[in-house]
């Protein structure tokens, strides 16, 4: 029982590594259509487990990540393809997979994620220019990553409405 169950999980990650793989390494310049990356990574999420994803993966610091805060619920980090002179992603340790699927029991976690994005910001003195806290959250937002995070972007002057 207990290995069948095993068996089919493994085969279940398999059949979608493939999606995941392009979802999440297109940021690196191999995939450029923003959108289509969002629609993979969407429908990747479907049965996505977050704990694989590669913001997990830098959490448990088995890939790189310029880490500019570290607490027992966040980390902060540079975004690797940065749209802005100043990009840093928040990020819950909790893997929660988007805004969406956050829970009434996330309520302090979630404000706590906004105030590490104020004191990050703060760090990086963005405070008298200003600075842009996003979330994306699904397919029409351009959600390319399946664990919640907190783009916080300054250094440059933005317009209004966002593509
Ligand atoms: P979103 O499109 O809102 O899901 O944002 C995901 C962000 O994660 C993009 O801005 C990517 O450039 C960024 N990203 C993806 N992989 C990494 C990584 N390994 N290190 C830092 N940032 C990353």
């Amino acid at each position: 029982m207990f290995t069948s169950k095993l068996l089919l999980t493994a085969a279940a990650a398999l059949s979608v590594a493939p999606k995941l793989l392009r979802a999440e390494f297109c940021s690196d310049g191999k995939c450029s259509d923003e959108v289509e990356k969002a629609k993979l990574a969407s429908d990747a999420a479907e049965k996505y487990r977050p704990e694989d994803s590669i913001f997990s993966k830098i959490i448990r610091k088995e890939i790189p990540a310029d880490i500019i805060h570290e607490d027992e619920k966040a980390i902060a980090f540079r975004d690797v393809n940065p749209v802005a002179p100043k990009h840093i992603l928040v990020i819950p340790r909790k893997p929660i997979t988007q805004l969406a699927t956050s829970t009434e029991q996330d309520i302090p976690l979630l404000g706590h994620l906004l105030w590490v994005a104020k004191s990050v910001a703060e760090k990086e003195n963005l405070n008298d220019s200003g600075y842009r806290i996003v979330i994306n959250n699904g397919r029409d937002a351009a959600q390319s990553v399946y664990h919640l995070h907190i783009h916080i972007l300054g250094g440059r002057q933005m317009s209004w409405p966002p593509g």
